[in-house]
């Protein structure tokens, strides 16, 4: 980490947070913020980096989603906020929020982006990693909603209801010198299950993969937050033609998009089953793999914002949508291939050596005239265990097997119907490494992997 910390240095990449993270071996960087093309080249290098410094020191840096089953997996926090030609942070609420007409009115503009725009973004983030990350261990779930925190989600609500909102007493930290500073609560610390939350003076939109780049999602947001803006600029000069002030004009707004992105507002714990009951009747997406996902990018209608304000092609846009749906193919079907053969060549294979170990030991009993009610029901459990892997194997194989030439269509079945079933495979296996003795089991063991022996 100190190696890493230096060669950033050298390249100009300040980062400043290293720590442990919640899984073994598992860790955080956090890059100081730019401006985010360079801040996107950046982390392209720093990605590049890890690996290259990792290797130096005999390690392999997984920037997998999800390399352990069970555990955190890892992802990336982009840090996403606006400042103007002056470099003022259009997302800094100050000390009075519920004043600050430009700071609401930018935040109802970005939480109308993200509604409108929800499928592009969901689309964005997608990968075959990140499928087995998304809604569990500290990731957000496939919903893209916003969290606000209490204090702008109670501004909010006060100006679509057109009441006036009067801040709590304890709404400001009291650090004891009122007078020489007052803060804003942060009482959105700790909400790990939204994929798109405010914090303090920007948005994070946690749902990245850590292998991801971080420029397509950012492109998508930028281009989701100007596709508003625009609409928003031409409305606001209308209330500005007809006499009214900035402020009123910036009301209006907020009260606009606050109330039209309201569904696509959660500041509820967004692991919750309830929450994915909740989201569906307000009607929001759900997509839960990334072949439905990636599905989006190829339908013109939900893209054309992109098209129209120049920033990708249609034909740029297809291109994109067949190379990420060609690569979830490709790395799921390299997984089944690698499992079916690791379930031919070493979990089956061990079985039967254990087997043939235990009929010996039966054979010498029933010999000598021994009872062998133990091994009978170790080997009665293993062949249980066999024949239940086989099959499913059997069934999965014939799935893999007949699976369609239509990109889409292969996609959807593989993210629906064999990845389940692979998932079960995992689970018989597991069940006969615990069956089968340490030495006669030929891979490693899943703690193997995870701490050194
Ligand atoms: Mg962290």
């Amino acid at each position: 980490m100190q190696e890493l910390d230096l060669e950033l240095h050298r390249l100009g990449i300040p980062a400043k947070t290293r720590h442990n993270e919640v899984a073994p071996g598992q860790f955080e960087l956090a890059p100081i913020f730019k401006e985010a093309n360079v801040s996107s080249d950046n982390n392209q290098m720093m990605m590049a980096l890890i690996k290259q410094i990792a290797q130096k020191h005999d390690f392999v840096a997984l920037l997998h989603e999800k390399p352990f089953a069970g555990i955190n997996g890892s992802g990336k926090h982009t840090n996403w906020s606006m400042a103007d030609n002056t470099g003022i942070n259009m997302l800094e609420p100050g000390n009075e929020p519920q004043q600050n007409m430009r700071f609401l009115a930018t935040v109802a503009m970005v939480c109308e982006a993200v509604h409108r725009h929800a499928g592009p973004l969901r689309a964005a983030i997608a990968s075959a990693g990140n499928d087995h990350r998304l809604g569990a261990n500290e990731a957000p779930p496939s919903i893209i909603s916003v969290f606000l925190g209490d204090t702008i989600n109670a501004i909010f609500e006060a100006i679509r209801e057109g009441k006036t909102y009067t801040p709590s007493g304890d709404s400001l930290l009291d650090l004891g010198a009122k007078q020489l500073s007052q803060l804003l609560k942060d009482n959105t610390d700790r909400n790990r299950t939204s994929p798109f939350a405010f914090t303090g003076n920007k948005f994070e939109f946690r749902a990245v993969g850590s292998s991801a780049s971080v420029s397509f999602p950012t492109a998508i947001l930028n281009a989701a937050v100007a596709d508003v803006m625009t609409e928003s600029n031409s409305l606001i000069e209308k209330d500005l033609a007809a006499g009214k002030s900035i402020d009123d004009a910036l009301l209006a707004i907020t009260k606009k998009w606050a109330t039209s992105a309201e569904p696509c507002i959660f500041n509820g714990d967004g692991y919750s089953e309830d929450w994915v009951k909740e989201a569906d009747k307000r009607g929001l997406l759900n997509l839960k793999n990334s072949a439905s996902a990636l599905r989006i990018l190829a339908d013109t209608k939900q893209m054309a914002f992109l098209s129209e304000q120049g920033i990708m092609s249609s034909p740029e846009l297809e291109m994109r949508y067949n190379v990420l749906l060609e690569r979830y193919i490709t790395l799921r079907e390299i997984e089944f291939t690698t499992l079916q053969d690791m379930i031919q060549q070493n979990v089956l294979p061990c079985a039967i050596d254990y087997k043939l170990k235990l009929g010996q030991v039966i054979a010498n009993q029933k010999a000598v005239g021994l009872e062998c009610s133990v091994e009978v029901e170790i080997y009665k459990k293993l062949n249980f265990a066999m024949e239940s892997l086989s099959s499913q194997l059997n069934i999965f194989k014939n799935g893999f097997d007949s699976l369609d030439h239509d990109e889409q269509k292969r996609a959807e079945t593989i993210a629906e119907t064999l990845y389940p079933l692979s998932e079960e495979l995992g689970e018989h296996c597991a069940n006969l490494e615990g069956l089968i003795p340490d030495n006669v089991w030929s891979l490693p063991k899943y703690y193997e992997m995870l701490h050194n022996k």
